[in-house]
């Protein structure tokens, strides 16, 4: 429990520095939308975190929600990701990553790029690779 705090209060102080450096006013509202994108590693919906955070929030508004994101994604410090064609989520894992979406359960999974290698003369500003299949949770539990 007490690592549970300290592990939150981490993220709101992380939250609080994004939104100021993407030149925001550290409003609670926004600040709110930051750690949600840091706190929830599921890589959700700006629905999905309005959703999530407009019963604590009841002033939040879904401009709100779009505006932050969309300058917490223009400064880097997070990540749109384009999994599904048309759906942008959102990432608060920022080292560059692929995403694999399991066919079955459709949870979105971080994976580690490992030893990647790209020619020297191109100038690489992102990367976005995109896995499909089936993840370890659902081979071992296949749905009839
Ligand atoms: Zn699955
Ligand atoms: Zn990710």
């Amino acid at each position: 429990m007490i690592q549970q705090a300290h592990k939150s209060n981490e993220i709101a102080a992380q939250a609080f520095s994004l939104i100021k450096e993407c030149g925001l006013r550290p409003s609670p509202q926004r600040i709110a939308v930051a750690a949600y994108v840091l706190c929830y590693r599921t890589h959700p919906t700006a629905d999905e975190i309005f959703t999530g955070l407009k019963e604590q929030y009841p002033s939040l508004s879904r401009t709100t929600v779009y505006n932050t994101l969309h300058s917490l994604v223009s400064s880097k410090g997070i990540m749109e990701v384009n999994v599904e064609p048309g759906i942008a989520r959102f990432d608060g894992y920022t080292e560059p990553h692929a995403h694999f979406r399991c066919q079955m359960c459709n949870m979105i999974y971080d994976i580690d790029l490992i030893e990647m290698s790209f020619p020297e003369e191109f100038d690489i500003s992102g990367v976005q690779v995109n896995l499909t299949g089936c993840c370890p949770q659902c081979r071992v539990n296949p749905k009839p």
